[in-house]
């Protein structure tokens, strides 16, 4: 029978793993997936994890700053790549995609020219990703499809 320490000992030892499966997710898809794909991705590879277990993995994560937050209204969306970077949400399939301006140092030094000490700074592109642009039909159902979650709103936080 196992006691309490190696109980809790295990416990620890299968967050672990899950965050190790979650972060080895992200940082092998640039879709910026929502939890919920993260979700399907991990259970392939981990049985008997749940939804909520993930949301909390993923919020250490966050907290630890080894995946990135990407917030639309109340979605959210995630990403295992650190490096600046902006990103463009597209209106017709909810898909977020990196974009590759390079990272403007030079805005915060414009806005420091105000008066203001700035220590970083968001900038978000919204438009219609090349398929959209093709299909020409407005999307069906926002947040149908495996990554897409719709994006509403301005993000925020
Ligand atoms: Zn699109
Ligand atoms: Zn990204």
């Amino acid at each position: 029978m196992e006691n309490l320490g190696q109980t809790l000992h295990a416990g620890g030892l299968r967050l672990t793993r899950q965050r190790q499966a979650i972060l080895d997710i992200l940082q092998h898809t640039d879709e910026h997936p929502d939890a919920t794909w993260i979700y399907e991705q991990v259970r392939q590879r981990i049985a008997h994890v749940s939804l909520g277990t993930v949301y909390r993995n993923l919020s250490i994560l966050e907290d630890q700053g080894l995946v990135r937050v990407l917030r639309y209204g109340r979605f959210r969306r995630y990403d295992g790549n650190l490096s600046r970077h902006y990103h463009l949400a597209c209106l017709g399939c909810g898909a977020v995609y990196d974009v590759s301006l390079a990272w403007q140092d030079g805005l915060n030094q414009q806005v420091e020219q105000e008066g203001y000490r700035v220590t970083d700074h968001r900038l978000e592109f919204y438009g219609y990703c090349p398929t959209c642009q093709h299909c020409g039909e407005p999307a069906v159902s926002l947040g149908e499809g495996r990554k897409a979650t719709p994006i509403d709103g301005v993000p925020e936080g």
